[in-house]
């Protein structure tokens, strides 16, 4: 076992000044076990915590680093944009420049308004949504998450079509009672809401790439309803694109479905490693957010400078390093060695471009109650002899892996003989 003084040190310390001595969660390793990791730097693909051990790193800080750790570039835009001020709580160029950038690239959008996390994105689309249909009920799926706001955390009720319950202490009942609960890959249970409460539906938000929980890939099919019976009943689809937004290719999963959502949410790799998040779509219902309409949204640090800087650049790199193409031709190497490190044990490799998801049953479930506890267990049984080794993968069977532009082949060569050895006997 590797020791770890200086980390444990630091957790020591946290845990007497901050809840679980961690800001989000799941970054306590409460599902893996054993005591969290505290990261010094990161470089390129690597991660190096506070004792100084190295990781290939397949958590990305969660998705937003598609580039990588610490990209020389994005750094010096970062550098240059904060010496002349970090903040103003006044319009400045590089907000109408990313503005244009993305609504250049995402076919949906014809405004977008920036916040700076994907919770407030989604908490703002859905006011958006309420304020424009004139109508207060929304459907979200089972298994997909939408950040913490009050009425998203909520899970399915007992029984059919019935109103979710809160799935958080702390959040009222009637908070929920506006929150349908459908089932992924499920057409009659969205239209058992739709049949009972259709004029009542402001919107229904989906991961179209659900990835929060497992990675539940859906069928084309699937999308294309949802699509077609939210217009038949006037209610607003809202493709919740805070992962595959700039991760799977320009337009999202959107694109890569054909379907035209009315909102999407952006978040994770849109700022660049720094808290950004946003919501577009039609100017008609864009136009409704205030100043233009009724529908009040703000906030002090909205269209930061620096994290509009460091957001644009990310996507310019992109844009000419190819790399939505590289991103495919690593991914796909990745799972193929993971395939072959894994073969005599029994394990899916989903993978939707440079986003991977190992689970170690038979089948590839495209729903959270297909998604077998034990092979759950299994992943969180092995994180800590992974980690051990020099893999940080993240700290729960539930999560997905990213793969990023720094990423080299015989990096993820070694990650899959390390996961091999450790999973795959
Ligand atoms: C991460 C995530 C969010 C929440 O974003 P935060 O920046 O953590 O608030 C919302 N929706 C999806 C799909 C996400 O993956």
């Amino acid at each position: 076992m590797v020791e770890r003084p200086k980390s444990d040190k630091l957790y020591e310390r946290a845990l007497r000044v901050i809840p679980g001595g961690v800001n989000s969660p799941v970054r306590a390793f409460a599902a893996v076990g054993g005591k969290p990791v505290f990261i010094d730097r990161g470089e390129k693909a690597e991660l190096i915590d506070a004792d100084g051990n190295r990781y290939i790193d397949f958590c990305g800080s969660w998705g937003p680093l598609i580039l990588g750790h610490a990209h020389p570039e994005v750094l010096q835009a970062i550098g240059e944009t904060a010496a002349m001020g970090t903040s103003f709580g006044a319009s400045s160029h590089l907000e109408v420049e990313l503005a244009e950038y993305v609504i250049g690239k995402v076919k949906p959008l014809e405004k977008i308004r920036f916040v700076s996390s994907g919770t407030e994105a989604v908490m703002s689309a859905i006011r958006l949504a309420r304020g424009f249909t004139g109508r207060d009920k929304i459907i979200k799926f089972n298994g997909c998450y939408h950040g913490h706001t009050d009425y998203l955390l909520v899970k399915a009720g007992s029984g059919l079509a019935t109103f979710g319950e809160p799935s958080s202490r702390g959040v009222p009942a009637d908070f929920a009672a506006h929150t349908l609960v459908a089932d992924l890959d499920d057409m009659d249970s969205v239209t058992g809401h739709f049949n009972r409460y259709g004029d009542q539906i402001a919107a229904m938000i989906i991961e179209p790439i659900p990835a929060n929980n497992g990675l539940l890939l859906q069928r084309p099919e699937f999308l294309k309803f949802l699509r077609e019976i939210t217009a038949r009943h006037g209610a607003l689809l809202i493709f919740d694109e805070v992962i595959s937004g700039f991760r799977v290719g320009w337009g999202g999963a959107a694109e890569m479905y054909g379907i035209i959502p009315d909102l999407m949410t952006f978040g994770k790799v849109i700022g660049g490693g720094l808290p950004v998040g946003a919501l577009g779509g039609r100017a008609e219902i864009m136009d409704k957010l205030s100043p233009l309409g009724g529908v009040y949204q703000a906030g002090t640090l909205s269209g930061n400078p620096v994290a509009m800087a460091a957001g644009l650049k990310t996507l310019q790199i992109l844009e000419r390093d190819n790399g939505y193409v590289k991103l495919e031709i690593l991914g796909g190497y990745f799972e193929q060695a993971l395939k072959q490190a894994l073969k005599k044990t029994v394990a899916q490799v989903i993978r939707v471009g440079s986003i991977i998801w190992t689970v170690y049953q038979k089948d590839a479930p495209r729903r959270t109650d297909r998604i077998d506890t034990a092979a759950i267990d299994k992943f969180n049984r092995d994180h800590r002899a992974i980690l051990d080794k020099g893999v940080y993968l993240p700290p729960s069977g539930y999560e997905v892996m990213f793969v990023s532009l720094a990423h080299t082949k015989p990096m993820l060569d070694r990650a899959a003989a390390i996961i091999g050895e450790v999973s795959g006997a």
